[in-house]
């Protein structure tokens, strides 16, 4: 069987161009990048360009660029590191956040007794920046505001400058997840002042298991893990060198494209719209996912206008591989939390939620056989039910 994979929110195929640099590092490279030897200063020379090239794209300072094992690392070094080495006293956050920003910040509040707010989202998820200003005049205290660039269940994006200019005038440290959008989105950190971001390769096409922080110099964090001066003392450990070279490949390769891939993905996304509005006539987009200005391109999240919880499992077996936007288990799926707040209380148990996540190895072809797949899946829950009730 031919399988489909719509799960690209989730992680991405790796590149063969990606898969070929990191075998010939693994195979030549296998010096210590702090080693002094020349085996250790030219594997050190390998990162730092990868370093120098990523920050030259982002408009930082390649000093700014940590690399760290994944995006939920990223995220804990920001957060954890700027309550412990910062000062940070108040987190302003949403409830939307991917769940390692959401438990960091809970572990916040529970070992330091940081004071944790919530501005709450708009039916759609969006979250407004007047809310945020009324949560930043509320309190003097040295405030961190952790708020994700898109959100990986419903692709809402926010407006990433307006916001760093507001915690800017409200002098809080500002905290973006960007584990979404980088790789597909063009950020400018120069002109968007954010102080921490997010990267994790695997979500455009590079290896699991390696990521960067930006961290705006001259903050004064520190590494949250005990070790070694590695990455400029902000995180011990050595260094990951096949998968920061892996991930400078996918970087590059990225960038390279950005454009034709961002028409090309936002074309198959819009086809995908347009193709379940007709198989569905009552079908719904959770969030602005279904707003191709105000979501971002690689994410659909969908309400399909009938309730199946085994629809993943069913999908799967058919060979399509999506996502529920759910915690799953025995096969069944309960919604998640960003779903029980997007999803209006009339339509639970009524409606199925499904993410379908696309990257420019998605084609058209594929969006037929999973349409085809969910109108057989509809006939035949259909059918059951007739054969229930007669
Ligand atoms: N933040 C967001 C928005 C994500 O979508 C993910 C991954 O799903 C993460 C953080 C965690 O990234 P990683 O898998 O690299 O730890």
């Amino acid at each position: 069987m031919d399988r489909i994979y719509l799960d690209n929110a989730a992680t991405t195929p790796i590149a063969p161009e990606v898969i070929d640099a990191m075998v010939e590092s693994l195979t030549y490279s296998y010096g210590n990048p702090s080693s002094t030897h020349s085996f250790g200063q030219e594997v050190r020379e390998k990162v730092e360009l990868v370093r120098r090239n990523i920050a030259s794209k982002l408009h930082v300072k390649p000093g700014e660029i940590v690399f760290t094992s994944c995006g939920t690392e990223s995220n804990n070094l920001a957060i954890r590191g700027s309550v412990e080495h910062l000062g940070v006293k108040r987190i302003i956050t949403s409830p939307l956040e991917h769940k390692c920003v959401e438990e960091c910040t809970r572990a916040m509040k529970k070992i330091h007794g940081v004071e944790l707010v919530y501005i709450k989202p708009d039916s759609l998820g969006n979250i407004s920046s007047e809310s945020l200003r009324e949560a930043l005049a509320e309190s003097r205290e040295k405030t961190l505001v952790s708020i994700m660039h898109a959100n990986n269940e419903i692709g809402n994006l926010i407006d990433l400058k307006e916001f760093a200019l507001i915690c800017k005038e409200y002098d809080a440290y500002f905290h973006t997840d960007t584990v979404q959008t980088i790789g597909h989105l063009d950020l400018n950190f120069e002109e968007i002042p954010v102080d921490f971001a997010s990267c994790s390769a695997h979500k455009f096409h590079g290896p699991k298991g390696i990521g960067f922080a930006f961290i705006r110099k001259n903050l004064g964090l520190k590494s949250i893990i005990c070790g070694g001066p590695q990455e400029r003392n902000l995180r011990a450990g050595t260094e990951n060198v096949s998968g920061i070279v892996g991930l400078g490949k996918a970087f590059d390769l990225a960038y390279q494209d950005l454009d034709s891939t961002k028409e090309f993905i936002k074309e198959i996304k819009k086809y995908c719209i347009e193709s379940l509005q007709v198989e569905f006539p009552d079908i719904q987009f959770n969030g602005e996912s279904g707003n191709m200005d105000k979501s971002l391109y690689t994410v659909l999240s969908v309400l399909l206008p009938f309730y199946d919880p085994m629809i993943g499992f069913k999908l799967d077996m058919k060979g399509i591989a999506i996502s529920q936007g759910s915690a799953c288990s025995s096969g069944a799926a309960s919604m998640s939390g960003v779903m029980m707040r997007i999803i209006p209380e009339h339509l639970v148990g009524k409606s199925t939620p499904l993410r379908v996540s696309f990257s420019s190895m998605t084609r058209k072809e594929d969006i037929d056989k999973f349409i085809a797949c969910l109108v057989a899946i509809k006939n035949e829950l259909k059918l059951n039910n007739f054969q229930l009730n007669n």
